[in-house]
This record gives structure tokens, C-alpha cells and sequence, in this order.
């Protein structure tokens, strides 16, 4: 078994668009610039954004963070993202989510220019990626290519089995996986939580990837022996122990998967560490108009 190791790929990603980074502003004056909206107070949400804003600025990016309480109405909250987009100083925009009841996902997301839709949230992302276009690419799928890059992961012809298909994950990754590209050219089955006997699946999976939110649900008996396993899960467990005062698992059992399998990536240290790069290669890519002209 050996180890994807976020942390490694990650940090020698962040050297590499560091530098770019540099060579933007000594070529125009200007630094890529990412803004965050976040609105309420979610533990979870002020966490990715804090980290959002942290890497921006470890990379020499400018960033800011534009923050609303739970109650503003969603008429406001349009009207900003409206601003943000007519603002040519800015090259990315993400609105953290989730959102509160009374604000619709789908509206903010679409209100958002898709030329600076760096979260690649927006329809015209998803259909020009899902079509091999240049687009913005969901920033934990994205994430987990750049690994599989990384280590030269052999995809095609391998059966991809990814487990969950949120918006935000699992849906863009099954397309990813499935692409006429590297990584891609896999065949991919799709499980959700409607799918009887998940098992089945995952025992003819090549490359498994799992995100579905429930700690340590893949078990040693549902992974095929060598298979390469991708763990998206990020279940928090209160603990006593860490200096955090929470635990990180993996939607994966690490330990009891991880000698039946060639390669996988461990909770923490593994994906998490690549979403953020996926968001910083999408801003960079967004200020250099390589998508986008
Ligand atoms: P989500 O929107 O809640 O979607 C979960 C998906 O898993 C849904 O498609 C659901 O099926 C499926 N599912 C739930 N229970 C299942 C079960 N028992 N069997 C089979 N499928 C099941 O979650 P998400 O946003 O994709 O996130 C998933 C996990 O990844 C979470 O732990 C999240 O914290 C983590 N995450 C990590 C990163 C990172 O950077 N590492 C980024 C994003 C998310 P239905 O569609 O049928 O409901």
C-alpha cells in the first residue's frame, strides 16, 4: 500500500503557483484576487473560509471576505454577488456554502458570472466540462485529478466506482472520471444512497471514490484487493484528545481498507489539502484568462 499524500502534492502545488503568482504581479502590477462571501455563522463554513483566505494570501494572492449575517434576504445577497461581478478587480467569486432555508443555492450560483465562477459551481461550467471545454472545475474533483496526476495513477480502461453524487463532489468527479482525457477514460458507476447492495459495487471497483458524509462506511470487504481508494468523507467527532477539540474521519475504515489497497489517501492529509488547490489553480487560471478570455 503506499500513501496519496495530500500534504506533500499540495505543498509542492502551492511553490509552483506561488511562483506564477509572482510572475503575474511583476508583469501587470496586479495580484489574482479571490472573494469569499459567507453568510451566518456555521463552525464548519467559517473554517473552510478562514483556510480559503490563509492559503490565498500564503500564495500571494489578495483576498476578501465579504460577510453577511444569517438574515440578510436574498434580494441583498444578489445585488452583492451582481457588484462582485462587474468588479474588474476581481477574478474569483465563491459564496460558501451551505446557504441559510430562506436563500436559494441554485439562484446565487447562477447569479454568479461563470467567468468568475472559480468554485465551478455554475451550469455553464458544468456542461462545458462535462463536454471537455475549458471551464472552472469543482474544486474537490479538481483536487483529486491533480493527485491522481501526481502519482501517475493509470485510469483508463479502469472501473471507477464513486460513492455519493452531490453537486459538489460526486456528480463532477463521475464525469471527470469518465472523460475522454487523462485522468478519465474510466467506466464509471455512480451509487447514492438508493442503491440497494452498495457492496456489490464497490468489490469490482479499480478506483473507488467515496464521499458521502458517514464515518468509516467502506469496510475491507467491499474493497477489491489493490484497488486505488479516494476518501472525500470529512466526519468530525468532538475529541478530547486533539488540540482542535475535534477528530477528522474519513468516510473510508483507513485502517483496516489500507492493506488491501495500492494506494489511498489518508483523513486528514489527503483530499482536503487538494480542494484548496483546486480553488487556487481555478483563481490563477481565471486571472491569466486562460478559460475565459
Ligand atoms: P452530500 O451533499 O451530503 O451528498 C452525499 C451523497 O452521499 C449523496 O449523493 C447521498 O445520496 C450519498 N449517500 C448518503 N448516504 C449514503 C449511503 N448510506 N449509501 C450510499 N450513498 C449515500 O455530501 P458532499 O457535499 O458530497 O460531501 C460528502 C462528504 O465529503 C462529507 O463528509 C463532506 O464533509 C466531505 N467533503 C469533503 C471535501 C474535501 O475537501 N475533502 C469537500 C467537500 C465535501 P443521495 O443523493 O441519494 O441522497
Amino acid at each position: 500500500m503506499q500513501l496519496l499524500d495530500g500534504k506533500y502534492v499540495s505543498e509542492k502545488l502551492k511553490i509552483e503557483i506561488a511562483t506564477e503568482a509572482a510572475q503575474i504581479l511583476a508583469e501587470t502590477g496586479r495580484k489574482p484576487h479571490l472573494v469569499a462571501v459567507l453568510v451566518g455563522h456555521d463552525g464548519g463554513s467559517e473554517t473552510y473560509v478562514a483556510s480559503k483566505i490563509k492559503n490565498c494570501e500564503a500564495v500571494g494572492f489578495k483576498s476578501t471576505l465579504v460577510r453577511y449575517e444569517g438574515d440578510v434576504t436574498e434580494e441583498e445577497l444578489l445585488k452583492k454577488v451582481e457588484e462582485l461581478n462587474a468588479d474588474p478587480d476581481i477574478d474569483g467569486i465563491i459564496v460558501q456554502l451551505p446557504l441559510p432555508k430562506h436563500i436559494d443555492p441554485e439562484k446565487v450560483t447562477e447569479k454568479i458570472d461563470y467567468r468568475k465562477d472559480v468554485d465551478g459551481f455554475h451550469p455553464v461550467n458544468l456542461g462545458r466540462m462535462q463536454r471537455n471545454l475549458p471551464s472552472f472545475i469543482p474544486a474537490t474533483p479538481f483536487g483529486i485529478t491533480l493527485m491522481l496526476k501526481e502519482y501517475g495513477i493509470d485510469t483508463a480502461g479502469k472501473h471507477c466506482v464513486v460513492v455519493g453524487r452531490s453537486n459538489i463532489v460526486g456528480s463532477p468527479m463521475s464525469i471527470l472520471m469518465a472523460r475522454n482525457t487523462y485522468p478519465g477514460n474510466c467506466t464509471v458507476t455512480i451509487c447514492h444512497s438508493r442503491t440497494p447492495s452498495i457492496k456489490d459495487f464497490t468489490l469490482q471497483a479499480d478506483i473507488l471514490i467515496v464521499a458521502i458524509g458517514k464515518k468509516n462506511f467502506i469496510t475491507a470487504d467491499m474493497v477489491k484487493p489493490g484497488a486505488v481508494i479516494i476518501d472525500v468523507g470529512m466526519n468530525r467527532e468532538t475529541s478530547t484528545v486533539t488540540k482542535s477539540g475535534f477528530k477528522l474521519f474519513g468516510d473510508v475504515d483507513f485502517e483496516n481498507v489500507a492493506p488491501k489497497a495500492s494506494w489511498i489517501t489518508p483523513v486528514p492529509g489527503g483530499v482536503g489539502l487538494m480542494t484548496i488547490i483546486g480553488l487556487l489553480k481555478n483563481t490563477l487560471a481565471s486571472a491569466k484568462k486562460e478559460v475565459y478570455k
